[in-house]
């Protein structure tokens, strides 16, 4: 939970209003403070910010501490505070969005998986045009927690020598194609917020 005494000079209004032009996140100044997003938020209970609190520092403008927030993270997007919020915010689209400039800004908490999956994801498939399971989760464990591939050991193990789980690189035809397409769009770490 933040406890921290925030001070105005900190703020950067600025970046609340190109927040709040972003699809999506166009109610942003419309929010009532009414709580019934973090109210029926099924993981706010874990959220070392309720979904409330995001939006209330997201709009005064405290970009850092929105962004390097676990609640981004652990958002479900079940789109149960959208869909009980009177203002009709996009709750949800809000975190997204809040989630891509903390890849692109390198503001998520170091070494957590999700956002590192999400980046070593996008990078796979923009390369090869499909994902690799094995090579995924491998990239994943190594900037995480390498520890964590001992503790997969014996699963991966019985997966792939059951065919469930194959080490081979998935790949399309005519990725030379598909990373021309890709090159004029936002790449790993700098997608667009
Ligand atoms: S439910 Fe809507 S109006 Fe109420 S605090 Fe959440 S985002 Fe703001
Ligand atoms: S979409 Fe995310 S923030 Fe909204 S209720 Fe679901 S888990 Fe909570």
């Amino acid at each position: 939970m933040l406890r921290t005494l925030k001070y105005q000079r900190e703020a950067d209004p600025e970046w609340a209003r190109q927040v709040s032009e972003r699809p999506g996140c166009e109610g942003l100044f419309s929010c009532l403070q009414c709580g019934a997003c973090s109210g029926s938020c099924p993981l706010s209970i874990y959220m070392d910010l309720t979904p409330r609190r995001v939006i209330a520092l997201v709009r005064e403008g405290f970009r850092r501490d929105a962004l390097s927030s676990m609640t981004i993270w652990l958002c479900a997007s079940c789109y149960s505070c959208a869909a009980n919020c009177p203002r009709q915010i996009h709750v949800t689209d809000l975190m997204y969005s809040l989630k891509r400039e903390a890849i692109r800004s390198r503001l998520y908490p170091p070494r957590l998986p999700a956002p590192i999956l999400a980046q070593e994801f996008y990078a796979m498939v923009r390369k090869h045009g499909r994902n690799s399971e094995f090579w995924l989760v491998l990239r994943m464990a190594l900037r995480s927690n390498p520890l964590l591939l001992l503790t997969m050991l014996r699963n991966g193990w019985d997966l792939v020598r059951t065919g469930r789980l194959s080490l081979r690189r998935e790949r399309i035809h005519g990725t030379s194609e598909l990373v021309a397409l890709s090159g004029a769009g936002p790449r790993p770490g700098r997608a667009e917020a």
